[in-house]
């Protein structure tokens, strides 16, 4: 089958599953393969549970003219992405970064959607599998596209731009993640810059962060709208002086009167985040109030960045969505900086994905653990606990949540501020009961 004919089937059943187990009526299931199993096997029941076509690539399973047999289903399904998105032609902004790419996503969606109807990434669906999902629930209507873009090693997002081709790109920031796979940061730095590349040979325009060297100096003689903290920039922030709630509140500076902007985030490092949302409503002509109510209407969720308010009498910020040093780094710095009378308590979890630098960055997190202000230390995860001779006095070590969940039901932490931060793989989100 050829792609135009595969197009012409979507364009029928234009809803797209990969899972034989949601099958929506009257939907295109694509039978995918991951290291375990093999879609091919599960095509037969996602057509008897609803669907109306599946797409194969094993012969063997094809059984009426349901089957829509291909070469390679996962390129088949990047192919139609591909096609759908240059024959629709919505503009599209393709985010991508080492941290705060869903966040800015998010944001910038609440911003956009108060004016345009906008079509954004789900959740965190940023591979060579979700991007080209995301494209296909483009419809007609759709006035502008943001499409969140991740990496695990070079080239990956060359392959994402290829399929989305942005006309606009923002990179949140680069920095040390994943390191097994890109090998070094220089290697996170071309993998990311794919994106400007892209932009640039497309003669579209950036986001910048005009307050990261590294960015400024990747995007010479690219169009740009900058934002950030200094008054070079065109949309300039500043961190509210007086910090009296723990979500981040800060002044849009425009010479003549600042405004105040209350979000519902918790960390300062989320000001870039916001910042890049304000840039995209300014650029589309967002009035400045949508644009502040609606950065004041956004709450965070899938524990990133949020601020939960315990019956132990805990303050708890849960940021157990991912950790790399960058990250980690960002939430000790915005922890030393609440105002709080209750006891400040550092519950953190491994960095995972680091590869041959995994020991040299944990060794780091213990020395600006001895740096910050809490003396109540509890660390959790294979990484840190190969390190327990280093830890800082008094600190615990466990090897998973389940040893440390053990711990906590029998001395349970009250009246503190409580940071959980750790990679997605530690599962700390699994503590949150226990807080
Ligand atoms: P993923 O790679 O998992 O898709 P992401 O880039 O989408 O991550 P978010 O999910 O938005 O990032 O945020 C994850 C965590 O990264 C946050 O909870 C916070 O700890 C940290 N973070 C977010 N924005 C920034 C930033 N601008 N600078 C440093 N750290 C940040
Ligand atoms: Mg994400």
């Amino acid at each position: 089958m050829t792609i135009e004919q595969l197009y012409d089937a979507y364009l029928a059943h234009p809803i797209v599953t990969t899972d034989s187990r949601r099958t929506p009526q009257d939907s295109l299931f694509f039978a995918l393969k991951g290291e375990l199993f093999d879609g091919n096997q599960y095509a037969a029941s996602a057509l008897e549970q609803g669907c109306a076509l599946a797409v194969v690539d094993d012969p063997a399973v094809v059984r009426d003219e349901r089957y829509l047999l291909v070469e390679d289903v996962l390129t088949a399904l990047q192919q139609l992405a591909a096609l759908h998105r240059s024959r629709l032609g919505t503009p599209v902004i393709g985010i991508t970064g080492t941290n705060g790419k869903t966040t800015t996503k998010e944001l910038m969606a609440a911003v956009l959607s108060s004016t345009y109807h906008i079509l954004y990434t789900e959740g965190n669906l940023n591979n060579h599998i979700g991007v080209p999902l995301t494209l296909l629930r483009l419809r007609p209507e759709h006035q502008i596209a943001i499409v969140e873009m991740g990496a695990n090693k070079p080239g990956d997002i060359a392959e994402l731009t290829a399929i989305a081709r942005p006309d606009y790109g923002l990179i949140t920031n680069i920095g040390r993640a994943h390191l097994q796979g890109f090998g070094s940061l220089e290697g996170v730095r071309r993998t990311k810059g794919e994106l400007y590349d892209h932009v640039r040979a497309a003669g579209g325009a950036l986001f910048l962060h005009t307050d990261d060297d590294t960015l400024v100096a990747m995007a010479e003689g690219m169009d740009y709208v900058s934002y950030g903290t200094s008054p070079a920039a065109t949309v300039q922030g500043r961190l509210s002086p007086q910090q009296d709630s723990p979500y981040l509140s800060f002044d849009l500076m425009d010479g003549v009167s600042d405004t105040r902007v209350m979000t519902r985030l918790v960390g300062d490092y989320n000001l870039p985040n916001a910042l890049a949302a304000v840039a995209a409503g300014r650029f589309f002509d967002v009035p400045d109030e949508a644009i502040v109510s609606a950065l004041a209407s956004y709450k965070p969720g899938n524990n990133r960045s949020q601020w939960m308010e315990t019956e132990r009498g805990n303050s708890l910020i849960v940021d157990a969505y991912n950790a790399n040093p960058v990250s980690m780094r960002a939430a000790l710095d915005n922890f030393d900086t609440i105002r709080t009378d209750k006891t400040p308590v550092l519950i953190l979890g491994d960095m995972n994905e680091l590869g041959a630098e995994s020991a040299a960055e944990h060794a780091a997190l213990l020395r600006r653990i001895r740096e910050g202000r809490s003396n109540r230390v509890l660390l959790c995860g294979p990484c840190l606990m190969a390190m327990e001779q280093d830890f800082p006095e008094g600190a615990m070590g466990f090897a998973d949540h389940v040893a440390l969940a053990h711990y906590l039901e029998e001395h349970p932490i009250h009246d503190s501020l409580i940071l959980l931060k750790g990679s997605h793989g530690i599962h700390l989100e699994n503590i949150i009961p226990l807080c």
